[in-house]
């Protein structure tokens, strides 16, 4: 078939424009993936002893966005989830967000009872403090606490996690994990919590399983596209392609580093298969200090399985580098002010092709959730193509 649409990359991004394009417009669309399987980092899949294992780490879908919640229930069935985390600090294993129970099992019952009440009437039952603010607290009971939580539980984990200090990172990435003033121990409060029942995997097949796109894996798409700068022209496999262009990738990998390459985040997972049943009480457990690595995961918490036996991956954060096979795998922007900058005269050239739609964690430089990326992708395809 000759597309009518092009698609690089087959993550939420991708696979949502794409479904959009055959099921709203009645395009031809060609997706084109490098990897030898689709779902992007949300890929899953059944592992020999039975349970499903996240191979590039653990993705727990939540949402308060009815539109994603809706548009992906189209394509699959639930299993409930809340996710749930606990850090191991100083011998104790605490919950996270770090809210009133953690305050209860860190410190001693007379100090947790008078910090409590502290917090509650400062800032009231319910409420979601970062830890940067808590720490520059007029009140010095608070400001303590902000300061010991930092330190022991945010200073650590940020530095191995990304490279560098806290004060480096912009401060909306430590916000994503807020000081919780109730006893709520989930990870995420957001109205709609769950997995698919089949794994993503299953709903990528669904995604792309329409008659109108063809999915072509193992692909280096910009191996066969030119994209002239002058003209604002694109050409696929030797021709002008002038119909919609959807690029998900890395932009910097787009103009082949022209204006130097941008730096991200990646990381090594180790995973290992326990004969026993059970290794920890919750699915995620993070190490901020001691270890190496951030954080372990099993993941038979998430969804069920019949297995004796028990699946864990721990996590080592690294510098992206995409000529080392073990540092290829860019999963975050990182999010630093000259890095932003850098980003946007990529995001300048990219301008320059009409056709050329650029959306995702990787060409936005974004810390998307998958909903976020879901949410851009439906936006995006109705602000430019369902007109
Ligand atoms: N973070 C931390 N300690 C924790 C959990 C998170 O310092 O126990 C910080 C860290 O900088 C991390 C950021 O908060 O990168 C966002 O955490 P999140 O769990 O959202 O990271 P993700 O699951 O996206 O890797």
């Amino acid at each position: 078939m000759s597309p009518q649409i092009l698609i690089i990359g087959a993550g939420f991004s991708g696979a949502v424009m794409a479904e959009r394009f055959a099921s709203q417009l009645d395009k031809r669309v060609l997706v084109l993936e490098q990897r030898d399987h689709i779902g992007g980092n949300c890929f899953d899949f059944r592992n020999e002893a039975g349970i499903y294992v996240h191979r590039y780490g653990p993705h727990l879908f939540h949402t308060n966005k009815k539109r994603v919640w809706d548009y992906l229930t189209q394509f699959t069935e639930w299993h409930r989830y809340e996710h749930q985390v606990l850090s191991r600090v100083d011998g104790q294993l605490v919950p996270m967000p770090f809210n009133l129970n953690s305050l209860h099992a860190y410190f001693p019952a007379e100090r947790a009872q008078m910090v409590e009440a502290l917090l509650i009437e400062h800032y009231g039952l319910g409420a979601r403090v970062s830890i940067m603010d808590l720490r520059q607290h007029s009140n010095q009971q608070l400001q303590a606490l902000g300061q010991t939580v930092y330190e022991r539980f945010f200073l650590n984990y940020t530095t191995k996690q990304w490279g560098c200090g806290p004060e480096e990172i912009a401060p909306e990435v430590i916000a994503r994990v807020p000081v919780l003033v109730d006893r709520d121990n989930r990870y995420f409060q957001d109205k709609y919590q769950a997995i698919p029942a089949q794994g993503y995997t299953a709903v990528f097949e669904k995604l792309l399983g329409h008659s109108n796109i063809e999915l072509q894996l193992n692909q280096d798409a910009l191996q066969r596209m030119r994209f002239d700068q002058i003209a604002g022209d694109i050409y696929f496999d030797g021709e002008l392609f002038t119909g919609p262009v959807i690029y998900t990738g890395m932009l910097d990998a787009l103009f082949d580093y022209c204006e130097g390459e941008l730096p991200y985040r990646s990381l090594q997972f180790v995973l290992e298969t326990l004969d026993q049943e059970e290794f920890q009480p919750v699915t995620t457990v993070n190490y901020p200090n001691e270890e190496t690595f951030t954080r372990i995961t099993e993941f038979k918490h998430i969804l069920p399985d019949n297995s004796t036996k028990t699946t864990i991956v721990r996590e080592y954060p690294q510098d992206f580098d995409r000529h080392d096979p073990e540092k290829n795998i860019p999963y975050y922007p990182v999010f630093k002010e000259e890095n932003e900058q850098a980003y946007a005269v990529y995001r300048q050239l990219a301008q320059r092709f009409t056709t050329l739609t650029v959306l995702g964690r990787l060409a936005d430089y974004q810390y998307y959730n998958m909903d976020d990326a879901i949410e851009r992708a439906l936006s995006l395809f109705e602000a430019r193509y369902a007109g």
